[in-house]
């Protein structure tokens, strides 16, 4: 495995690729890998004659408040890793390398974003959005695999691409969880033993939401009332929003339809932990 950390080296590999004819697929990370991350390389193995892997702790998807530094790191064993998958390229660049010092220019979505993440972590997603098309700019893949875990952050991307005319085709894969149902994160590392425990109840809000639905229920504010109640129901558990929302757009759903998105963000001590799942 070829492990890149300069954009020129990089873009200098990309190029001799695609003039080879080989099919690149991109797995963007912020590393602490996990199964999650896995599941999306091994989608890419799939679609692609050439897996680059990007691990990247993105600064500017943070808020001031937020937890860039606390955000777990371990190059080394994630290094160890996507060599064990059969990842071809690691790309990692350093935040000095993706960004100048006179950064000034930002990718801004304003439909999708305005919404849950978008509406707690303000500029979050210009954060993302902007990494992600230099990371496409970067590796020049024919394909990126993202996660339905991050369920708003895919639809923004799938946005971007489809409204900057960016060559990419967006793959998604689904959410890996713990035996117990809560979603693989590398957030999970900062719960302690009785947060973890009680982690579940993300789980369980969103079973419940899809429980009520399947019973008929089509009020998305009792929907959501349901799910907030599982969630008070765990002592250590910091409701930030739960939600229905229209799979496309995100918006706020009002009578819920089969295929809108159920979302949860809820806070244990520092970790804010985000899941989703959707209504049939
Ligand atoms: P992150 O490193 O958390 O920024 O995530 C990198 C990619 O992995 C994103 O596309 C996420 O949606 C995806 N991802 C994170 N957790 C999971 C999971 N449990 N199952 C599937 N994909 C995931």
């Amino acid at each position: 495995m070829q492990v890149i950390r300069s954009i020129h080296d990089m873009q200098q590999v990309a190029l001799r690729l695609r003039r080879d004819g080989e099919r690149v697929g991109l797995v963007p990370t912020m590393g602490y890998l996990h199964e999650g991350h896995l599941s999306l390389v091994r989608r890419a193995r799939a679609e692609a004659d050439v897996v680059i892997v990007s691990l990247f702790v993105n600064p500017t998807q943070f808020g001031p408040n937020e937890d860039l530094a606390q955000y777990p790191r371990d190059q080394e064993r994630d290094e160890a890793v996507c060599s064990d998958e059969g990842v071809d390229i690691l790309f990692c660049p350093s935040a000095e390398e993706m960004y100048a010092p006179d950064h000034g220019l930002y990718v801004d979505e304003d439909c999708v974003t305005r919404f849950f993440e978008g509406a707690s972590r303000p500029e979050h997603f210009r954060g993302v959005l902007t990494v992600v098309a230099k990371l496409f700019n970067i590796v020049q893949p024919e394909v990126a695999v993202f996660g339905q875990k991050d369920v708003q952050q895919l639809c923004a991307i799938k946005r971007m691409v489809r409204e900057l005319n960016i060559p990419v085709r967006i793959v998604e894969g689904p959410t890996v969880r713990e035996p117990d149902g809560l979603a693989m994160s590398s957030r999970n590392r900062h719960l302690s033993k009785k947060e973890r425990q009680q982690a579940v109840c993300l789980r369980a809000a969103l079973d419940r939401g899809r429980a009520l639905f399947a019973e008929g229920e089509r009020n998305a504010e009792r929907i959501v009332k349901a799910m907030s109640e599982v969630i008070t129901k765990a002592p250590l558990a910091e409701l930030d929003y739960a939600a229905v929302a229209k799979a496309d757009t995100f918006e706020p759903a009002v009578n819920a339809e089969s295929g809108d998105i159920v979302a949860l963000a809820v806070r244990f001590g520092s970790a804010r932990l985000i899941d989703n799942d959707r209504l049939c």
